[in-house]
């Protein structure tokens, strides 16, 4: 297996985020990405490598240019405004059903192009965010040059981040990125096993047939990100019946997710795809800061053997997971889990 990873990622490193009414320290850190690889180093799962340059245009395909374009520039705009040199975050959001322009002060592009406050835009952050994407389509590389199993140690994340939103930790969206890339060889199927339901993968891929789209997730009436990841959203238009949530009670133990993932498989197993991309976060961990349930690291080996008995090469693109202390182990236990034959 390869590992597709760049040090790159910690060029973003916003120092705090404001969460649920205080200042924290920014909990999507680089060391998550550097536990991570330690972990799999020292377990010997595979090759490390580089990403290669693939440029703007696959970004491009998923992301409006315009979007691209603010992320690119908004902290210089942002400082020579008079921005706090820490990081672009929004103080207004304007309401795109009122406007019939973007708007062109950085003080209000900030918020108009934001989901949440979770995604500080820092000097580094463009560079960081475009290597992340880079790293997941050095990974589809791999599958399209006939690999069966690839680790991109993804950061920042990307699953929250829709076609022109950034949000949830997320800029690029890594995993439909990696899609678009794999899915003029065959249909693709993403499967999102991070403990937030994937709004942004959903959104962009939402109206098409060719990319299926199953999240398995805390469910939406108390976990972020709160206003989707409900099970009646199918898909529409030529999208209809590609969709699939599942929202899971809080405290679902590895039991209980096994035999909802079976389903998820299932559907899998039915759009025969030529290739699959799994969003893995490990924020389902029973200790994770930021999630509700009650997976063990054990837990993730089983999920990696029931996705791997699915037979189709797969994709695997890092999403979150905040219990530091653990994500390297239960990294190394998803991956083991997939490895088997
Ligand atoms: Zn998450």
């Amino acid at each position: 297996m390869y590992i597709i990873y760049s040090p790159d990622h910690a060029l973003h490193n916003p120092p705090q985020e404001f969460m649920e009414g205080t200042l924290s320290t920014y909990l999507e850190s680089p060391r998550r990405a550097e536990i991570i690889l330690q972990a799999v180093q020292e377990a010997a799962l595979g090759e490390i490598v580089a990403p290669a340059n693939f440029g703007l245009n696959p970004i491009l395909a998923i992301h409006h240019a315009d979007y691209v374009d603010h992320l690119r520039t908004i902290y210089e705009r942002w400082v020579a405004l008079g921005g706090a040199p820490q990081a672009a975050l929004p103080s207004i959001y304007p309401q795109r059903d009122l406007f019939r322009q973007v708007p062109v002060s950085p003080w209000a592009t900030v918020g108009y192009y934001s989901l949440d406050l979770s995604a500080p835009v820092t000097e580094g952050t463009y560079a960081a965010a475009r290597r992340s994407a880079h790293v997941a389509l050095t990974g589809a590389r791999y599958l399209l040059d006939g690999e069966k199993l690839a680790y991109a140690l993804c950061r920042p994340p990307g699953h929250h981040a829709s076609a022109d939103l950034m949000g949830g930790y997320c800029y690029f969206n890594n995993a439909a990125i990696a899609a678009q890339h794999l899915v003029q060889s065959g249909p693709v199927a993403i499967l999102d096993i991070d403990v937030h339901g994937g709004n942004g993968t959903q959104a962009i891929f939402y109206e098409r047939s060719d990319v299926l789209f199953i999240s398995i997730h805390g469910a939406p009436e108390w976990e972020y990100p709160y206003f989707c990841g409900y099970a009646d959203e199918r898909g529409a238009g030529a999208g209809e019946g590609y969709n699939f949530n599942y929202p899971l009670p809080k405290g679902t133990d590895d039991e209980a997710y096994l035999r909802v993932l079976d389903e998820a498989l299932a559907h899998i197993y039915r759009h025969r795809p030529a290739y699959l991309v799994l969003s893995a976060g490990f924020d389902t961990f029973k200790d994770d800061p930021l999630g509700q349930l009650a997976l063990t690291t054990p837990g993730y080996e089983a999920i990696g053997q029931r996705i791997a008995a699915l037979g189709v090469p797969t994709l695997v693109v890092q999403e979150g997971g905040y219990a530091v202390d653990a994500l390297g182990q239960n990294a190394v236990s998803l991956l083991r889990g997939l490895q088997q034959p």
